[in-house]
């Protein structure tokens, strides 16, 4: 009987110590189970912008750009500094044309900005840009307008003063994407003066506020002008072949007065454009029917 009862005692024990082991066991894994599920989750999360890298906490700081991004309705410009990288563009009277352009570029960018305007470049530092790069980037944007900046040189020294370009004719791939973007029905006609109308604006302001030489805006056969479905314009800000209008050109003070110019230009075509979204165009079709079409999907969207 002793024995008997020995025996029961010691395998109680181990069979006790079994059932602490498994428990034991039970706790430790499930622990450790549970944590990796709430790391999964807690990652998923952050990735979902639900909550913030501590994963616990609802992320108050919704993520501002993207926020932005949705609801952006700030008109679109592309500021295209000319040439870039291997390609200096003029050179003369030691000033190189592609720096002048990327600094009056980034003059009028600040100016318009101010102005809540959204501005995109086709480059922002020294760097080789191509030209179906650049008038690419602008057909990402059809509502936008288009400003290249560029310096002009010519043989006769005494050259001098602001060009403007546009382009009256452009290639049908750059037509029907303008068709498009006015939802214009097959046999709706259509023309575009926009780009004439923006350059007119810019050429105005720019002469009135630098004093410079206005040698007129001209309709042009250029790729920037040409191949960009946007209104377009090329600027050639002056001669660097001319002494004087160089060393203005060169001149901190003179670039202030030419980019507020330039800048101002824009803001008016803006203004126009505000006021009717078919401004410099012509289309067949009932223009005040398009206009209240347009205006009833803006205000519901
Ligand atoms: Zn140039």
């Amino acid at each position: 009987m002793l024995k008997i009862l020995k025996f029961l005692i010691t395998r109680t024990r181990f069979l006790l110590a079994g059932i602490g082991l498994i428990i034991l066991l039970g706790v430790l894994f499930g622990t450790i189970l549970g944590k990796n599920n709430l790391q999964i989750f807690s990652n998923i999360a952050v990735q979902l912008g639900l909550v913030n890298g501590s994963g616990n906490e609802i992320n108050k700081d919704i993520d501002n750009s993207k926020t932005r991004a949705l609801i952006d309705t700030r008109p679109v410009v592309i500021i295209d500094p000319g040439h870039g990288g291997s390609d200096g563009g003029t050179v003369a009277g030691g000033a190189l044309e592609k720096e002048l352009n990327l600094e009056v570029a980034n003059l009028v960018g600040g100016k318009l900005t101010k102005a809540q305007v959204n501005v995109r470049f086709t480059r922002d530092s020294d760097i080789k840009v191509n030209l179906s790069e650049r008038s690419k980037l602008a057909n990402e944007h059809p509502g936008a307008l288009f400003i290249s900046i560029h310096h002009n040189a010519s043989t006769f020294p005494e050259a001098h003063g602001v060009e403007i370009y546009y382009a009256q004719s452009k290639p049908d791939s750059v037509i029907l994407s303008q068709r498009q973007y006015f939802k214009l029905g097959r046999d709706d006609s259509f023309s575009d003066h926009r780009g004439k109308l923006l350059a007119g604006h810019v050429q105005r302001l720019l002469c009135s506020m630098t004093g410079a030489n206005d040698r007129g805006i001209r309709d042009s056969r250029l790729a920037m002008t040409r191949w960009v479905s946007c209104p377009s314009i090329l600027i050639e800000c002056g001669f660097l072949s001319n002494a004087k209008e160089c060393s203005n050109l060169s001149s901190s003070g003179y670039r202030e007065k030419m980019s507020a110019g330039i800048a101002a230009g824009v803001l008016k075509y803006l203004k126009m454009v505000d006021t009717d979204p078919y401004y410099g165009t012509s289309i067949k079709a009932s223009k005040s029917a398009k206009i209240a079409k347009l205006q009833s999907e803006n205000s519901g969207s």
